[in-house]
């Protein structure tokens, strides 16, 4: 039998290989953990753990192609930016507030894309490393998902406006194709001016990565975010291939695999197909719907509203953006148990999209201990909302705009909504007559059955708990 050592394995090689498998193993159940709201902490936590051991096995126990370790002098700089680089993400992380989370989210992906692209960058002519293509791939990808993902930061954070012109299209189609065309060159040609080109596939990439982004707007962001998403995993593993790392590899397919299922369900979400949302209808704003008179709102009083939902059998709470900013799904539970506590049917109804990033409703809602049977999806309380005494809407708009179903000019039509439209009543908090993301105007404040109780979700929240709680 031919031993490890005649074939040149190590026992360091053997343990990094296992170390590497226990770390994807440790991924795989902190990704199953993070399914759930409940479980989500302790997936983190496992999947670092991972990320943890991954890192600790590789720079003990990494060999470079000369059979060395890693120097030490390196091994300073590594251990030194990794230090530096955890103290200002955990610093970031916990001094940002819950309604910034999605912008956070974004800007982190951001990094991941830049990483990739740089490793790409650095290694491109490494006689060492693995095929050409995979190394082009991830500083295409790296660079676009880089510059995408700050785009979406600044327009979530609302410092960056949509861009949309026609024009905008064909510039797109231009730089793909240029991005196309020197990529095969690159790979086909092997010119003598490789590098220039690769730093020509940098900028064309970066460029195309922001003018990607700018022109997709309102409703159909979270697409655009996912995807996004899936691209920084794509680009980490090409940047695993380039070093043949399995942890990296594996890290990184299984965060773009997450990011593509992403995508596919918010297309379900939205209604739309990838392709439209990348090349065809753009969410920018515009007014009331054509011929739709506005119609004035109707107001109602914190007692008439105490005693409409406190006296009633079904209630359906809609959370939307507003909810997280007004940080107000604590008092918005303690309300929930009091009608609860009086026999009141109290449930959730989650549009994938609410809020600013996939899940932001439930993750808002765990927080504030709402059980989660309460908490139903969109598709699964529609049919019911005919039968619902009350409907409160609290800081939503998009996802409970009738425009969608009934205005097929507007930008958002074709999206599937809570149909709060269809319950006996309904109340809806917001602050005043704002419009949503998409910013168009909202046709459901306007109707008939529907009151609003202007303020802050949380004041009036408030309010409601203490006048209930006094009758
Ligand atoms: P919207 O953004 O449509 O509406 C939020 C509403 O909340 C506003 O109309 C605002 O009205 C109100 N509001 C804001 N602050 C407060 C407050 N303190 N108290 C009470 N009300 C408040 O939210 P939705 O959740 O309905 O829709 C989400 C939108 O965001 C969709 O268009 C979605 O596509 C988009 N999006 C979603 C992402 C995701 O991943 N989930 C990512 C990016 C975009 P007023 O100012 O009058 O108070």
């Amino acid at each position: 039998m031919v031993s490890l050592h005649e074939l040149g394995v190590t026992q360091g090689d053997v343990i990094l290989e296992i170390s590497y498998l226990v770390a994807a193993v440790l991924f795989v159940i902190g990704l199953k953990l993070l399914s759930h709201p409940e479980s989500a902490k302790k997936g983190n936590g496992w999947a670092g753990a991972g990320m943890v051991l991954a890192i600790i096995t590789t720079l003990l126990l990494h060999k470079g192609p000369n059979g060395n370790p890693i120097p030490l002098a390196n091994l300073a700089v590594i251990i030194g930016t990794i230090l530096v680089g955890t103290l200002i993400g955990w610093r970031v992380a916990v001094k940002v507030k819950m309604t910034a989370m999605p912008q956070l989210v974004s800007f982190f992906n951001a990094t991941g894309g830049a990483a990739s692209a740089l490793v790409a960058i650095l290694e491109f002519g490494n006689p060492d490393n693995a095929s050409l293509l995979v190394t082009l791939l991830g500083l295409i990808i790296g660079s676009i998902a880089f510059t995408g993902s700050m785009i979406a930061y600044g327009k979530l954070d609302g410092k960056v406006g949509d861009v949309f012109s026609p024009v905008m299209r064909y510039v797109n189609i231009i730089f793909l194709l240029g991005i196309v065309g020197i990529t095969c060159y690159v790979i086909l040609g092997n010119p003598d001016q490789a590098s220039v080109l690769v730093y020509a596939l940098f900028a064309l990439a970066l460029v195309y990565g922001v003018t990607f982004v700018l022109p997709i707007g309102g409703a159909d962001m979270p697409v655009v975010i996912s995807l996004l998403n899936s691209f920084t995993g794509i680009a980490a593993a090409m940047a695993g291939f380039i070093y043949t790392n399995q942890a990296m590899i594996l890290g990184g397919i299984f965060v773009g695999a997450a990011g593509t299922i992403l995508t596919i369900l918010m297309c379900r979400a939205m209604n739309r197909s990838l392709m439209n949302v990348i090349i065809g209808a753009f969410g920018s704003g515009g007014a009331a719907g054509p011929g739709k008179e506005a119609g004035t709102v109707k107001e109602i009083s914190l007692s008439d509203a105490s005693v409409l939902l406190y006296y009633t059998q079904k209630v359906v709470i809609i959370p939307g953006y507003g909810l997280a900013v007004a940080q107000a799904q604590h008092i918005c539970s303690e309300l929930d148990k009091l009608l609860s506590e009086n026999g009141v049917d109290v449930k959730y109804a989650i549009h994938p999209v609410a809020g600013r990033m996939p899940g932001h409703m439930n993750v808002l809602l765990a927080e504030a201990d709402v059980p989660y049977e309460k908490l139903v999806e969109m598709d699964d309380i529609n049919p019911d909302m005919p039968n619902v005494d009350v409907a409160v809407v609290i800081g939503a708009n998009d996802v409970v705009n009738p425009a969608a179903l009934d205005e097929p000019g507007s930008p958002i039509y074709g999206m599937p909504i809570i149909r709060a439209n269809e319950a006996k009543n309904i109340i809806v908090m917001k602050r005043g007559m704002g419009k949503g993301y998409a910013a168009i105007e909202n046709h459901l404040f306007f109707n008939d059955k529907t009151r609003m109780l202007f303020g802050n979700a949380k004041d009036s929240l408030q309010k409601l708990v203490t006048e209930i709680k006094s009758m």
